[in-house]
């Protein structure tokens, strides 16, 4: 069977158009679905244990091109645990006060709390990416980004928080069909936005700037999953996995209970 690498080696630059966004491997729909129904529930209760224990936190990024995913992965994922254990913070256009700081202040007041989960629709990587091919700032300084970047989740990552970042990958097509369908389904029709249309236009700019990205920024502490997303029942599995995986990897534990309860009486 053909192989996928999901985590390129860190250092190596990658070209996207080596991994294949059909790919499900061994999975048909109903067995990976089945699969992802019972890692929310583990997801469930890890997440229960990380709040417990109150010393670490989970950051999980998605980027995508639209129609990629990330609202449904989302959904899909995290729909059954405890939304009180659970921030997402989805990045529009910046405002004007966020434009008069740089470009990671708006990120920052969203990374997760310890004992929290944070999930990132879009992030600063969006300043890398939108902006880049758009050139809303000189090539200088987007450039001097990813090592901004890299600094700052090195930072996190020494604060206790695990970083997880995704990249949804569809293929050109795909995000046509997808596009269609938003635009002949009157329930989905909301989904669509004349704007995305130069941003398709603009696919092979918007591929080499994610090659990029993931390349310079796909390190130990903060590695990039590229995630097979034609398929959205594979793009679930290999997302819950890779975050069920890493939980358990960080292993919270409940805080031991406070001493003599086994001697205390509730009084009537
Ligand atoms: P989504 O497509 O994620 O569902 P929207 O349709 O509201 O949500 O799109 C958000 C828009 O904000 C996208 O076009 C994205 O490129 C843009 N955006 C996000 N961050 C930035 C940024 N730092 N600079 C410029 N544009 C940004």
């Amino acid at each position: 069977m053909a192989k996928y690498k999901l985590v390129p080696t860190p250092g190596s630059k990658v070209s996207l158009k080596k991994y294949d966004p059909e790919f499900v491997g061994s999975y048909d729909k109903e067995s990976a679905r089945a699969e992802v129904d019972d890692l929310r529930g583990k997801l469930s209760e890890l997440q229960e244990r990380l709040y417990a224990e109150g010393k670490q936190s989970l950051l999980v990024v998605f980027q995508a091109m639209d129609t990629g995913g990330k609202d449904g992965a989302i959904e899909k994922v995290f729909g059954g645990i405890n939304p009180a254990g659970v921030q997402v913070t989805s990045f529009k256009v910046p405002s004007a006060l966020e434009l008069a700081h740089d470009f990671l202040w708006r990120i920052h007041q969203h990374t997760p709390s310890k004992g929290y989960i944070g999930v990132f629709n879009r992030s600063h990587y969006e300043d890398v990416l939108v902006v880049r091919v758009n050139k809303l700032v000189p090539d200088s300084v987007w450039q001097k980004r990813y090592e901004h970047i890299n600094h700052f989740e090195h930072l996190l990552a020494d604060n206790g928080t695990r970083i997880l970042k995704f990249y949804l990958h569809i293929s050109k097509d795909e995000q046509k069909k997808r596009m269609l369908d938003r635009l002949r389904q009157p329930d989905k029709n909301w989904k669509f936005s004349k704007g995305d249309l130069p941003v398709r236009e603009r696919w092979d700019d918007y591929m080499s700037a994610y090659e990029d990205a993931i390349s310079n920024c796909n390190t130990s502490y903060a590695p990039w999953h590229i995630v097979p997303a034609n398929n959205k029942w594979y793009r679930d599995l290999m997302v819950a996995k890779t975050i069920v995986k890493t939980l358990e990897d960080m292993n919270p534990t409940y805080p031991s209970p406070e001493e003599g309860l086994d001697e205390v009486v509730i009084p009537d």
